[in-house]
Parts: C-alpha cells; structure tokens; sequence
C-alpha cells in the first residue's frame, strides 16, 4: 500500500501589512519539502479576509510553484504536482 505524507497548518491569516505571517507559511513550506510531504492541508483561515485572498493567494504560488507543487483553487490543500487535475475531478470546493 503506498504511502501519503502528509502536513497540516491552520490560521495563517495572510495578510499584506503583516509580513511575519508570510514568512512562517515560508517556514512551513520548508518542512513540506524537506519531508518531501505529498500534501499540506491548510485546516483554516489561510487567508486574514478575503479581501487579502487575491495578492496573498499570488505569494502562496510564488512559494509552492517554483517547489513542484500546486495550491488548489477550490479548497485548503497543497499538491505535489501532476496530483492537482485529479484531485479537482474530486474536490467538492470546500473552503
Ligand atoms: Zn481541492
């Protein structure tokens, strides 16, 4: 049977005037690669409002991008890539 590694974080609450935020979600995208995880499950609140969703969610793929992974759009998981075009026939958009 394969095996999933997988991460979870909660309560990032990105926003643009409070940098610190962006940086301990960097940290935490370090320990995804460095254990190689198949999957970070953001369990809440990634984003401070929604209003912040828009430029934070462009930070969050300049960080997940260039690593081989791919943020879904529709819910609170990080991919490795080539996982992302299955996982959307399944995902039901909870946010
Ligand atoms: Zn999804």
């Amino acid at each position: 049977m394969p095996r999933i590694r997988c991460l979870q974080t909660s309560d990032v609450h990105l926003r643009a005037d409070r940098p610190e935020r962006r940086r301990a979600l960097e940290l935490v995208f370090d320990a995804v690669t460095a254990h190689s995880a198949d999957v970070l499950l953001i369990a809440g609140d990634l984003f401070d409002r929604s209003c912040d969703a828009v430029v934070e969610r462009a930070f969050v793929r300049e960080i997940t991008d260039p690593n081989g992974y791919d943020l879904c759009p529709r819910c609170a998981l990080v991919l490795k890539s080539g996982q992302l075009t299955a996982h959307l026939s399944a995902c039901s958009g909870v946010t």
